[in-house]
């Protein structure tokens, strides 16, 4: 492709990759191979030179890995991309690249659990330390800071309530502190929004949601400069964090319909939510796609495609509602994860929320009665007329 052509659509470049180059072949072929021979020690150098671009040993670089990280690079704008065996291995690998023993790290008190368990545990072992902040507030974040801080880590829109989180305001803040900004960028998708264009340095995915799209792996992906993936690199080859060809193959296959999928879902979303907020037994929806969001419009100012696939929604009938409810569900399953083809519901209570007391839920902003769905490609009339099926088996108080 020439530098005068136009640079094709994301549905163009998510079904092609990146070169647009023929080879014959519609999809990368499988290598199962982890060792690669060559014929001279010279061209032997030329490859292990081309780090996680080379084909020498498969912890360092595979052709079948880099032709989907190519792939997911081209669609985030970044230099580089990398995958991981699971999202948690991405987003730890995000850390130790930026932090050693005595920095600082500011994140989100609506970060993912896991991620809340890296920052504990990063503080027990490795000597760095965290503070939180919530992400709803932005003007109380310079105040978490100090001359130590390395790292800004944030997500948005955030579990399970959906805050958006400002993210060129994170990145601005970050970058004026000397420190980097690296964004979850799961619940909206390489689709959905593009934090390095926002200003992040990093972007990390959970390639198990919206990525994979149908509940068959576990992957994650990070994504930046090409001097900051070095760094993610290194990390990746010390701890040994490398996937199988053939997850990568099903990533690459899945890649290809990422944009009708997120297309669909959105759209399912923004219906259900809608439907929701206006149902007698629900208190509230949440879903940045409402007017009603008090996110909304920084919502609509960096997401594209619509507000992702996840919202939730408090039952009238509170706690005693969740177990009749998710019981009753007919199209809905009963399944933590999201982004998938399949619509799932979700209980905060008994997943993310689950080592909480009632009071710290509340203080976490979780309300009672509360139900996280994430919604498939499913036709919207099914899932509706589930959900009211279910919600009529909910007693509501008079
Ligand atoms: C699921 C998830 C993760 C962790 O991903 P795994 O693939 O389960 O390791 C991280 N961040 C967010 C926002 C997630 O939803």
């Amino acid at each position: 492709m020439s530098a005068s052509e136009p640079r094709p659509g994301d549905h163009t470049r998510a079904v092609h990759g990146p070169g647009l180059v023929h080879t014959g072949a519609m999809s990368a072929p499988i290598v199962r191979s982890a060792t690669f021979s060559y014929d001279t020690l010279g061209d032997m150098m030329r490859e292990q030179e081309k780090g996680p671009g080379g084909a020498y040993y498969q912890r360092l670089g595979h052709p079948t890995l880099r032709a989907t990280e190519e792939r997911l690079a081209q669609l985030e704008g970044a230099e580089q991309a990398l995958l991981f065996p699971s999202g948690m291995a991405a987003i730890s690998a995000a850390f130790l690249s930026q932090l050693a023993a005595g920095d600082h790290v500011v994140a989100l008190h609506q970060s993912y659990g896991g991620t809340r368990e890296l920052l504990k545990w990063g503080a027990e072992r490795l000597g760095w330390r965290f503070d939180v902040v919530d992400g709803a507030t932005p003007e109380t974040w310079a105040a978490a800071f100090r001359a130590e801080t390395k790292l800004f880590h944030v997500e948005s829109p955030t579990n399970p309530t959906l805050c958006v989180v400002d993210l060129r305001r994170a990145a601005a803040l970050a970058h004026e502190r000397g420190a980097s900004l690296s964004v979850d960028n799961t619940f909206a998708s390489p689709l959905g929004q593009h934090p390095l264009a926002l200003g992040a340095d990093l972007v990390c995915y959970s390639a198990t949601k919206s990525i994979g799209g149908h509940s068959d792996l576990l992957a994650g992906v990070v994504a930046g400069s090409a001097a900051t993936m070095r760094r993610v690199w290194r990390v990746r080859t010390v701890f040994g964090g490398t996937p199988d060809p053939e997850t990568a193959w099903l990533i690459e296959r899945s890649l290809k319909t990422l944009a009708l999928r997120v297309e669909r879902q959105n759209a399912n979303a923004l219906a259900l939510a809608r439907r929701l907020a206006a149902h007698p037994a629900v208190v509230r929806a949440y879903y940045p796609g409402l007017e009603t969001h008090p996110g909304h419009a920084l919502a609509r100012a960096q997401m594209q495609r619509g507000f992702g696939p996840v919202l939730a929604f408090e039952l009238k009938g509170g706690d005693a509602g969740l177990e009749p409810f998710v019981e009753g569900l007919r199209v809905f399953r009963h399944a933590p994860s999201l982004g998938s083809v399949e619509s799932l519901a979700a209980l905060p209570v008994h997943t993310s929320h689950i080592h909480l007391k009632p009071v710290e839920r509340t203080s976490a902003g979780i309300p009672a009665g509360l139900v996280r769905l994430s919604i498939g490609i499913e036709d919207e009339v099914d899932l509706w007329a589930d959900l009211e099926q279910a919600l009529a088996r909910v007693a509501v108080p008079t």
